[in-house]
């Protein structure tokens, strides 16, 4: 058989020698040994041993230990602040919340520690010197993109039924398919995902969303998505009536999605959610045509309270909330309306918003995608020399500050000198007033002494 050469990283190395010095089985495990074998980079390293908590501790005397994972029986290890987990092998699967080291069985055998993992490409370890240990075939679902419980998917789904979202995951971020029988039991059993907490759900549910088969997941399997965001479901089948599109809202999503080119997560989620307002928020006119005016702010509100019930953070739910109500509005081109944006926005949300529109774009009818894009493509241009030249677009840019308009224009109250340093940003952006201070000075005392209109 062809031997697997899998890449150990330094500090993976000590660790599994000084456990080996120690007497002890030490083995790489789970992603990184899967991420290797595909040619993935892998973001972190599990190492799985026979060795018990305690006598981890007792072969890394002089390395830092974080001592939170203790309590599940596993052992965090800290080389060069860089954490590495180090777990006993054991034959439990309780992978819920509340792990209590009471659960927790050891064992001595490293294909009992595997057996208790999801599925077979996440059940391999690796040793340099022992090399692949693959006890339930995952080579071989590697090599046909299968995933593939270890042992009964009916069983495996229904101990945690998190391995049913986990399974998508996988399938959306290797390209890969679930297996019928994994199919079946997902389509079977998904409604068990309603014991499960929304933190753990989250966490999987970012990770498809940022694959890029996000689409594909969406299409073979909305009932799962429905379960925890059953906003969705109105989407499906709902038609637009109109010129612009081709497909329902679902659909539209879908495509949209598909066409995104952006990997963040803000800027996709943004994209997931940014019709679903248009089923409440429609008109018919009298010649047919359905239009979804005000569906910006309508999607923006119903995002805002589906990330708030999924619990993600408010910087993130913030931002693709943002993104949701403005994917709509007039975009011009034009130096003036792209500063605007940027006041308004700030540059990054602004970039991110312009990828939401392209995807939004690209997922309507095709007649219509090459001029809508350029035009897009033309604000992008706008956008890198305002920002090459420096140009001012925000207070902090402006030549005059808060002190400047109070002196000049003889202030008393606060909430004034932020209304006319407003006054004076809309007028440089629009490109009436030069930002230098002379120019700027020499206006205000206009307006101060009355001889400029305004
Ligand atoms: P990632 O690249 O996201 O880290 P991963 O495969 O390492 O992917 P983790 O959630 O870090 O996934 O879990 C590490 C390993 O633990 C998995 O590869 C799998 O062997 C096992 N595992 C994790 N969660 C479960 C679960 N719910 N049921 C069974 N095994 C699990
Ligand atoms: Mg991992």
């Amino acid at each position: 058989m062809k031997r697997i050469n899998v890449e150990v990283p330094a500090p993976v190395n000590y660790i599994i020698q000084e456990l080996e010095k120690c007497g002890h089985e030490v083995y790489m495990v789970g992603g990184c040994v899967r991420d290797s074998v595909l040619g993935r980079k892998p973001h972190d390293y599990d190492i799985c041993t026979s060795a018990t908590p305690d006598e981890i501790l007792k072969a890394f005397p002089d390395e830092e230990i974080i001592p939170t994972g203790l309590q599940h029986g596993t052992v965090t290890i800290l080389i060069n602040k860089e954490p590495f987990e180090v777990t006993t092998y054991r034959i439990d699967g309780d992978y819920s919340d509340n792990r209590r080291p009471d659960n927790v069985t050891f064992t001595k055998n490293l294909v009992e520690d595997l057996r208790r993992r999801d599925f077979t490409i996440n059940a391999m370890a690796y040793n340099p010197k022992t090399g692949l240990i693959d006890p339930f075939n995952g080579m071989e679902d590697i090599k046909y993109k299968k995933i593939r419980c270890v042992g009964s998917a009916e069983d495996r789904f229904n101990e945690d039924a998190l391995r049913i979202l986990r399974a998508i995951r996988f399938e959306a971020q290797l390209g890969f398919a679930g297996l019928p029988e994994t199919m079946f039991e997902i389509e079977r059993q998904y409604d068990r995902l309603k014991n499960i907490s929304i933190e753990r759900i989250n966490s999987e549910f970012c990770k498809i969303v940022a694959s890029e088969q996000f689409c594909v997941e969406l299409v073979l399997y909305p009932n799962v998505f429905s379960l925890f965001i059953p906003e969705l479901k109105d989407l499906i089948g709902f038609q637009q009536n109109n010129p612009y599109h081709a497909y329902d809202v679902f659909d539209h999503t879908v495509h949209a999605i598909e066409k995104c080119e952006s990997d963040d997560l803000v800027v996709r989620l943004a994209v997931f959610f940014h019709d679903f307002g248009k089923p409440y928020s429609y008109q018919d006119g009298e010649d047919g045509i359905r239009h979804f005016k005000g569906h910006g702010k309508v999607s923006a509100e119903i995002t805002d309270s589906i990330m708030k019930r999924l619990r993600f953070d408010n910087e993130t739910r913030n931002n693709v909330v943002e993104l949701v109500y403005y994917h709509d509005a007039t975009f011009e081109v034009g130096n003036k309306y792209v500063k605007r944006w940027l006041n308004k926005i700030g540059e990054k949300q602004f970039r991110w918003l312009l990828e939401v529109r392209k995807a939004d774009i690209k997922g309507q009818k095709p007649d219509y995608e090459e001029s809508r894009i350029e035009k897009i493509n033309n604000i992008e241009n706008i956008l890198e020399e305002i920002l090459s030249e420096k140009s001012c677009f925000s207070l902090k840019d402006l030549a005059v500050n808060g002190n400047d308009v109070k002196e000049v224009m003889k202030l008393k109250e606060g909430k004034d000198i932020g209304y006319w340093l407003n006054e004076i940003l809309k007028r440089v952006i629009d490109g009436e007033l030069e930002n230098n201070k002379d120019d700027l000075v020499y206006w205000m005392t206009g307006v101060r002494d009355g001889w400029i209109k305004f």
